[in-house]
């Protein structure tokens, strides 16, 4: 998925699909932000004529919407129309629907098949436990960056920002419980410090070069093009290794239990962030930023400071 940009106007944000979005299925969804006050339609037709189908567009109390909507076309004219206070405000993007294969979709997000490198690596990894006088060095990787947006929630705001926010706040976290318990035998670097663009095989050289032992990346989640936004809520963890698995289900435990917020689930993918061997890599997914009222609970600074809370329990336990 190609980033989307979202509109600035704050009374109508349309976040997706972006203009010129070639979608694989013959349905997508469009998802944004309006006033709740307002009443929202799309309305969809080919380029050349256009109001063939009106469908209204269900608003959350908070203002975010998100629907699947069904493409007829090859190439569809969308109008979003924004009915506030008696006037209409209109905005056009043009979608391409292709249809690529009959099989069923495997599900993806964004920034998980850019994470995907096809040359796998089956080796074991270590456990983030130290063996004898070894320093635990921790890298805390905010996800995205820069010109990566990641997802965006359903205002606009890109995923990049709420990775790093977790992400610092995971490090202050950790800082005070190290300072406390073992300052002179852990480490903990971020390898983001700020909106930069930070390429993935430059955060696993980082990694390498600080002697990295336990790897953890921050993300939000999203869906693909042809997914219910509205279906998928909760907490992802991802890992690589086998030997990873029973860590990765503890943050994920945690993690739940501290915001009372549904299991996604735990998944064993090939990233590039988790499939190194000389750490011990998990990826975890903190709520589904594209979910108009999940979105909503997991960027609130309380909930951030939960899932913080729930990632560094299971960490303290190496420490
Ligand atoms: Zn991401």
């Amino acid at each position: 998925m190609t980033k989307p940009l979202a509109n600035k106007d704050k009374n109508l944000t349309w976040v997706y699909p972006p203009n010129g979005w070639v979608s694989d299925f013959n349905q997508t969804f469009v998802y944004g932000h309006t006033n709740p006050k307002a009443k929202l339609y799309v309305e969809i037709g080919s380029i050349h004529e256009l109001t063939i189908r009106k469908i209204k567009i269900k608003i959350f109390p908070n203002g975010n919407f998100a629907q699947v909507i069904k493409l007829p076309y090859k190439k569809n004219a969308i109008r979003m129309i924004q009915v506030l206070n008696g006037k209409e405000k209109i905005t056009t993007r043009n979608v391409i629907a292709r249809r690529l294969s009959l099989s069923k979709p495997t599900k993806q997000s964004s920034h998980r098949v850019a994470l995907i490198d096809c040359h796998a690596s089956f080796h074991s990894a270590r456990s983030p436990g130290r063996a004898g006088n070894d320093v635990l060095t921790i890298c805390i990787d905010p996800g995205h960056g820069g010109k990566e947006h990641g997802t965006h929630s359903p205002k606009g705001i890109p995923e990049k920002k709420y990775n790093l926010q977790i992400a610092k706040m995971l490090v202050k976290a950790l800082l005070e419980t190290c300072g406390r318990k073992s300052p002179q035998r852990t480490k903990i670097y971020l390898t983001r410090n700020n909106d930069k663009y930070v390429s993935l095989d430059d955060r696993v050289k980082f990694a390498k070069k600080k002697k990295c032992n336990l790897f953890i990346s921050i993300h939000h989640n999203a869906l693909p093009d042809n997914e219910n936004p509205l279906k998928h809520r909760g907490i992802g963890v991802y890992y690589t290794h086998d030997s990873v698995k029973p860590l990765a289900k503890k943050f994920l435990e945690s993690i739940c239990k501290e915001i009372k917020l549904k299991q996604y689930g735990l998944f064993k993918r090939n990233f590039r962030v988790t499939k190194q061997d000389f750490y011990t890599g998990v990826l975890i997914e903190c709520g589904f930023l594209i979910h108009p009222l999940e979105s909503e609970v997991i960027t609130a600074d309380k909930m951030q400071k939960k899932i913080v809370k729930g990632i560094k329990r299971i960490i303290e336990d190496a420490i």
